[in-house]
């Protein structure tokens, strides 16, 4: 019988999810759940698709196995997911690292009460950079952790520069410092500072009139965004902003360089490249909403995080066809 799913907002990761269920036929899409007025998301997207007020969810108790959440994590999710918590099993890609915690505790007590499985903070960063980082540290204890992000688009930086007086639009790539991961993989272990890690390159449409110097000057000063980086600032036109920079890609590493025995070197590297993230991401939470709905039959409650999940339950096959995959 096919997985029951509720897609809760309608954004970039909410389109991404409704094309990655198109890609799992153990996968049923119930109803997209949306803030806005339902018709007239309907009426873009045509028949196939049913489009349901939030606040219609609890009709739907007992029919969708679990809410794929795909709300944005800075005001969306930590009121969206406790809620929907109470009703459904539920997974999302919650990323305010320094918020987790306390949003784990929220989901947890909100699941647990009502007897739900919520998995919250899958993805990529975090999701598979955290597995992966676990995995890495368990095996080497003796070692350093390098994490690298991009190239890429980062939405907080992007919305950052737009913020600036004199900005009409702009996009922010993060661009790791390719020779220092080259270091890194023939085995030196440097310690590193902001800045020599990543850079930061804008791409800005200036308003009319307006002093390109002053944009420049106030996006590379910015604290907690550009100042502790090197940052670039190219201005162009509307329409190579649109043309040239409408896609979402992003990417990444994770690696540890570590000692084994009498000081033998052990590297262990992930990486990421992703035209699109928002669709990476999308495939992620529907791979982990599978598991949380087998962790839902097996009896048990309460939030987990991609730790606790095997990663057998993210498959559609046995455990007896995965025992063949072993080799
Ligand atoms: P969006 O801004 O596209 O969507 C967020 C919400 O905004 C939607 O759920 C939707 O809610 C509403 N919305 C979307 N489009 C419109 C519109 N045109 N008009 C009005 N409202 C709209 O965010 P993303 O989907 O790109 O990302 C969601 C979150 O995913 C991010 O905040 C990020 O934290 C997380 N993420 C996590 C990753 C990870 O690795 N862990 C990686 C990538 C993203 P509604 O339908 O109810 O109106």
């Amino acid at each position: 019988m096919a997985i029951k799913v509720g897609i809760v907002g309608y954004g970039n990761l909410g389109k991404g999810v409704q094309q990655a269920i198109a890609q799992n036929p153990d996968f049923e899409l119930v109803a997209i759940f949306t803030r806005r007025e339902p018709d007239q998301l309907a009426s873009l997207q045509g028949e196939e698709v049913k489009f349901e007020h939030i606040s219609a969810a609890d009709a739907y108790i007992g029919v969708i196995d679990v809410m794929i959440m795909c709300g944005g994590s800075a005001t969306d999710l930590p009121e969206q997911t406790p809620v929907m918590a109470r009703m459904f099993n539920t997974v999302d890609s919650f990323d305010k690292h320094a918020k987790i915690p306390e949003f784990f505790d929220a989901v947890d007590a909100a699941a647990r009460e009502n007897g739900k499985v919520s998995v919250i903070s899958t993805g990529w960063d975090p999701g598979l950079f955290s597995l992966n980082r676990l995995l890495a540290q368990s095996i080497l204890p003796e070692g350093t952790d390098y994490t690298f992000w991009g190239k890429g688009v980062s939405q907080g930086h992007s919305d950052a520069i737009r913020r600036v007086p004199g900005v009409k639009g702009g996009v922010q790539y993060t661009i790791p410092v390719q020779e220092v991961i080259e270091r890194i993989r023939s085995g030196e272990t440097p310690e590193l500072a902001t800045r020599e890690k990543h850079l930061r390159e804008c791409y800005v449409v200036a308003e009319e009139g307006a002093n390109q110097e002053e944009i420049r000057a106030a996006i590379v000063s910015m604290p907690n965004y550009f100042s502790d980086y090197d940052t670039t600032v190219n201005f162009i036109s509307e329409e190579e902003l649109r043309k040239e920079h409408g896609e979402m890609p992003h990417g990444g590493f994770v690696i540890r360089s570590g000692i084994t025995g009498q000081g033998k070197r052990q590297i262990i590297e992930f990486g990421l490249k992703l035209d699109s993230n928002p669709e990476f991401t999308a495939s992620v939470l529907v791979a982990y909403a599978r598991a949380v709905v087998r962790m839902s039959r097996e009896g048990l409650k309460g939030a987990k995080t991609v730790f606790d999940v095997p990663f057998s339950y993210l498959s559609p096959k046995s455990a007896e066809e995965l025992r063949r995959d072993l080799l």
